[in-house]
């Protein structure tokens, strides 16, 4: 079981013209594969979702599943099963009732209904809750029973919208793991819809990072973090983020390049994303963890005032203002570092990018 996905575009009508919510995406989901696909709220995630699903119809494209193109099939002929935030369990049936549901409506006999319900609210942990009314359920509980319901459509692959966005930050990576659980056990592809990098980052095999209807990278989880293709992916994945100064390139070579940031030449070795020659503009991206941060004005190579110091751990992330904008560092709890002060920070040279401005 393959997802392909080939030059999908969806256009709404609105009173302006058209808005393009999806424009020119290709993916190609592998058996078994853990997909996430991350991007900031507009970008397209739940339409490109829906079109798979077959909720929406593409406006060009085309979609296959499991070796047949089913661009034209309607939704309920797709074999798949989706999960949404809002999870839109029936309050007045059980538990059970809302597990079996789409076996009822498949015309699955009562005692196959009844005996598929009680194993996937085993797999679920929650067999005890199969006679309670979704009201007397809390979030995580109805989260899982929401899951058993997908485990029982036995579908081709899973489509899950944000479906943890409704819950607390502890119910979150408990869900996180079951999804997993569930995913590792059914071994079907499963599509991953989600604003959180985090999320993205922890659960996938690989993420497409999605930016107003495009994809703009994909890869692993470390690819996509230790190789940004450009400042937007840069700056979405990781967190803290990336860190951005503006520079000028004065020259640059096959292993190194300088550039001068806020009257300061810099020289180091390159790590060039994009094209850049001697003279350009460029953004020097750096992550937090490679900042170190002094206690005086002397030492590193750039100034700044320290206006937040924040435990995190064993680490403290510091905020330091300057006038082109914050730099954030993620550094040892150790370093004596007092709020309101003067500070200066220097860099790992060796793990800097720079992107050229597109
Ligand atoms: P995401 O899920 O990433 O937040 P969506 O796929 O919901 O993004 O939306 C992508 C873009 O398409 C947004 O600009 C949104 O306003 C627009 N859009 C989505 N659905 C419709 C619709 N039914 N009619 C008009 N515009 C829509
Ligand atoms: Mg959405």
């Amino acid at each position: 079981m393959t997802i392909s996905i080939t030059s999908l575009r969806k256009e709404f009508p609105v009173s302006s013209g058209v808005e393009v919510a999806v424009d020119d995406i290709n993916m190609s989901i592998e058996e078994g594969e853990f997909i996430s696909v991350v991007g900031p709220s507009g970008c397209g995630k739940t339409t490109t979702l829906r079109c798979i699903a077959g909720l929406e119809t593409p406006t060009s494209g085309e979609i296959v599943i499991g070796g047949e193109d089913v661009t034209d099939i309607p939704a309920n002929k797709r074999k798949l099963a989706m999960m949404f935030q809002n999870i839109a369990l029936y309050p007045h049936m059980t538990v059970e009732e809302n597990i079996s549901y789409p076996l009822k409506i498949r015309g699955v006999s009562r005692k196959e209904q009844h005996q598929q319900a009680k194993e996937a609210a085993e797999i679920m942990q929650i067999p005890e809750l199969l006679e309670k009314h979704p009201g007397e359920l809390s979030g995580g509980q109805r989260q899982r029973a929401a899951l058993a319901r997908t485990i029982v459509q036995d579908p081709e692959a899973f489509l899950m919208d944000e479906p943890l966005s409704d819950l607390d930050a502890k119910l979150k990576v408990e869900i996180r793991k079951e999804i997993q659980r569930v995913h590792k056990r059914v071994e079907r592809p499963t599509i991953y819809v989600t604003h959180d990098q985090e999320e993205a980052m922890t659960m996938s095999d690989r993420i497409f990072v999605l930016n107003d209807g495009q994809i703009e990278q994909r890869g692993t989880p470390d690819e996509l973090y230790s190789e940004p293709k450009n400042v937007f992916v840069a700056g979405f994945i990781g967190n803290p983020s990336m860190n951005f100064l503006d520079g000028k390139v004065v020259d640059v070579n096959r292993d190194s390049i300088s550039i001068t940031v806020e009257g300061t030449q810099f020289d180091f070795p390159a790590h060039i994303v994009g094209d850049v020659s001697a003279g350009d503009e460029v953004v020097i991206g750096f992550r937090p963890e490679i900042v170190n941060v002094y206690p005086d004005t002397e030492q590193g190579d750039l100034t700044g005032d320290l206006s937040l110091v924040e435990r995190i751990g064993d680490r403290v992330l510091a905020t330091i203002d300057r006038p082109s904008g914050e730099v954030r560092a993620t550094v040892s709890a150790d370093n004596p570092l007092d709020e309101g002060e003067p500070v200066s920070f220097s860099f790992d040279y060796s793990g800097l990018h720079v992107f050229d401005r597109r």
